[in-house]
């Protein structure tokens, strides 16, 4: 479903993506971890093309990332993202949050994008919140609105970037217990997080990346138990 192939990326002197080669299969979920600055989020951003790359191609259902206009909106429709930030609209409804890309992007009527945006915001278990404003949440339920919104547009992939490190502690499961949802539902996921038990429980497959590669690909039950590269060692020795 996507396919990463050979790609490189620079900010100036820093290669931050060495010739990343890869392919997320329809319905699969996959754990990409490693130490900071090791280009997980950069590689998240290139699939969603928040970022150009400079060689190599990255496709989407066979299809190259468009370039810009009304194609690049729905392929951000298409992939959606969320971040550790929750990034919501902070001066529109949740109910809004969650319809505005339907309406805009989707042509939904407003009454098609409200009654979907109700069905998921139940679905994260955050109906009954849906006329407040984001600022009146807690993080772990914005957390679940930034998923609704992004879910709410039919996405076929999904994109996580640590969309749990700014949480406290106890809404960690709240948002993990959601993603775990959508994976058993067959929701094809690339997760940036260091939540063992999430991958353990709802990843196929492992990515290990340090400096700007990918050094390591295994299940998790295999990467967490018996790493085989040093740098893989060393970390999970300073992360578990
Ligand atoms: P973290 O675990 O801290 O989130 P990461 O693996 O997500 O790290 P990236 O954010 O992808 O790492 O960054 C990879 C490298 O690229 C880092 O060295 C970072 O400093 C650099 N970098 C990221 N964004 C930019 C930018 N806009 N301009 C210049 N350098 C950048
Ligand atoms: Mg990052």
């Amino acid at each position: 479903l996507v396919v990463v192939d050979h790609v490189n990326k620079h900010y100036g002197e820093l290669h931050v993506l060495k010739d990343i080669t890869t392919t997320i299969h329809r319905g699969e979920v996959v754990v990409v971890i490693g130490p900071s600055g090791s280009g997980k989020s950069t590689l998240c951003r290139a699939i969603n093309r928040l970022e150009t790359i400079d060689s190599g191609t990255i496709t989407i259902d066979g299809k190259p990332l468009p370039a810009e206009g009304a194609e690049l909106a729905r392929l951000r429709a298409d992939v959606g993202m969320v971040f550790q930030s929750f990034n919501l609209f902070s001066h529109k409804t949740i109910l809004q949050n969650v319809t505005l890309g339907q309406t805009n992007v989707r042509k939904r009527s407003k009454a098609d994008a409200d009654k979907r945006a109700m069905e998921i915001l139940d679905r994260v278990g955050v109906a009954n919140q849906a006329n407040k404003m984001p600022s009146q949440l807690s993080g772990g339920q914005q957390q679940r609105v930034a998923i609704a919104r992004a879910l709410a547009m039919d996405p076929k992939v999904m994109l996580f970037d640590e969309p749990t490190s700014a949480l406290d502690p106890e809404m960690i499961t709240e948002v993990l217990d959601v993603m775990v949802g959508l994976a058993k539902d067959g929701m094809t996921m690339v997760v940036v997080t260091h939540e063992m038990g999430f991958a353990r429980k709802a990843a196929q497959r492992v990515l290990f990346m340090a400096d700007g590669s990918i050094v390591e690909e295994a299940t998790p039950e295999k990467f967490f138990t018996d790493p085989q590269s040093t740098r893989a060692k060393d970390f999970l020795s300073k992360v578990l």
